[in-house]
């Protein structure tokens, strides 16, 4: 009886996990590299190992399987539907930036934060998702996609601090030399603000970047849009910031979403240039996808640019990101665990 995936568990983990099974620990290091190098889908595929551990491992060693992909007109961006072995769906996109192919993953089906602009928290938090269903989601991009991908952004549904172990976990298996090698510096973990898990993490993995998705200049707006935001004020988040920023000597990103009528006036922009003053930090800027429900409509253009130039011509860094596959609903925000599009 296999009460453990192998996709589940870091390399020190799966050496440990040889040794219960009754067998040599550097079996371990076949199996992960198996998994991660070769992608084998099969125990047969998997070079080198005995039949009796074979027998030990699951049948199926993808955690996934595609349900659904769609491709957009507008760009090379593409989502894809994974459904996992107890019918969750989840979705994934695949961008291409000018530094390189990136996909972006999901850290929970649904998310229980809440955020007024986002699609992917509507149904709440189905579920954690487990370290291998979040690397297969990687593994699965690059094989669909046919692209290098070296940037991985924790950026889908849900927020990757409320499930601190998988993401840990997730971290060491895709930047594991035996298995995918990828660079913990290609790597950004977005969070709506959950500032105990930010400390804990920066310590832990001080060359992942981290983002924070702020969205709003004050308490007052932040909180209309962001319930995170009652638990953990501003002037907290910004410290963290601060913090975090002096303890890995990384910048920190901002994510501000322009919102037309709610964030995005002018003195809305003076007054976060003025409480990021000398932080070494970089606001990215996004025009408000559209997702239905929500009944909020993205800034227009004169707004988005003159909030862009309030920030710069204070000395603040910022830039307006180019917004991929909002025709498929593959944007940020747009995520959610079910179908293409919103019905
Ligand atoms: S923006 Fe992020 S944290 Fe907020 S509801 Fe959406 S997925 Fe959750």
């Amino acid at each position: 009886m296999i009460d453990i995936h192998p996709k589940d568990l870091t390399l020190a983990q799966l050496r440990a996990q040889m040794l219960r099974w009754d067998e040599k620990p550097f079996r371990g290091e076949q199996v992960f590299r198996g998994l991660y190098r070769h992608g084998a889908r099969t125990p047969d595929e998997i070079r080198g190992i005995p039949a009796e551990l074979r027998k030990k491992l699951p049948a199926e060693l993808f955690m996934l399987r595609l349900n659904d992909r769609i491709a957009s007109r507008q760009d090379e961006t593409q989502k894809f539907l994974f459904e996992a072995a107890d019918g969750v769906l989840l979705e994934t996109v695949y961008m291409e930036y000018s530094y390189g192919s990136t996909v972006c993953i999901s850290s929970q089906a649904g998310c229980r934060m809440g955020c007024a602009f986002c699609a992917s928290g509507l149904p709440g938090l189905m579920r954690n998702l487990t370290p291998g269903e979040m690397a297969d989601q990687v593994l699965l991009a690059r094989e669909l996609s046919g692209a290098d991908i070296r940037h991985v952004v924790v950026m889908g549904t849900g927020e990757p601090f409320d499930n601190p172990e998988s993401l840990a976990a997730f971290i060491e298996i895709i930047t594991d030399p035996l298995g995918l090698g990828l660079s913990r510096r290609g790597i950004t973990v977005s969070t709506c603000g959950l500032l105990g898990q930010l400390a804990r993490f920066a310590k832990a993995f001080p060359q992942v970047g981290v983002a924070i998705s702020l969205h709003a200049p004050n308490d007052l707006i932040r909180q209309k849009i962001m319930p995170v935001a009652r638990r953990y004020p501003m002037d907290k988040v910004l410290a963290a910031a601060r913090a975090y920023t002096e303890e890995t000597g990384r910048r920190i990103t901002f994510e501000y979403a322009l919102i037309g009528g709610v964030n995005d006036a002018r003195e809305h922009a003076e007054e976060l240039a003025e409480k990021l003053r000398g932080m070494n930090a970089h606001v990215n800027l996004i025009r408000l996808h559209t997702v239905p429900e929500s009944g909020l409509a993205a800034s227009d253009s004169a707004h988005v640019e003159g909030f862009l130039q309030t920030l710069l011509s204070r000395h603040i860094q910022a830039t307006l990101r180019r917004s991929l596959g909002e025709d498929i609903f593959a944007a940020c925000g747009q995520l959610r665990n079910s179908r293409t599009k919103p019905r």
